[in-house]
């Protein structure tokens, strides 16, 4: 298997709903995302994927915890990957850095 890792830092405000501590006013974090692709396949320029990462759309519903982000980037990135590559390339794992000491990593 062949493994390519991306790494992307985005600002955003957030607040958590229905719970009480740090998050629970609106503030901001500085985010940074590292997506890790897995697949048995190179392509004809023996890249895995020359990867880009799209825009966030805002959290109306969920909550928008580092746990919750690194899953929505993880499906959004998965199902992308699945229409480019005709499932040659999947996500293996989406980390999510909330500060510089604290990560949450959804894979499946
Ligand atoms: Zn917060």
């Amino acid at each position: 298997m062949y493994e390519v890792t991306v790494e992307a830092g985005f600002s955003s405000g957030h607040y958590l709903r229905n719970y009480r501590g740090k998050c629970e006013n609106p503030h901001g974090h500085n985010y940074k995302v590292r997506v890790t692709l897995a697949g048995a396949a190179l392509d004809e320029a023996g890249l895995l994927l020359d990867f880009k990462l799209n825009e966030l759309e805002p959290f109306t519903v969920l909550n928008p915890s580092a746990e919750n982000i690194a899953k929505y980037l993880y499906d959004q990135t998965n199902e992308q990957l699945a229409g480019m590559t005709a499932g040659r390339v999947r996500v293996k794992d989406c980390t999510i850095w909330e500060t510089d000491t604290t990560t949450a990593t959804y894979y499946e």
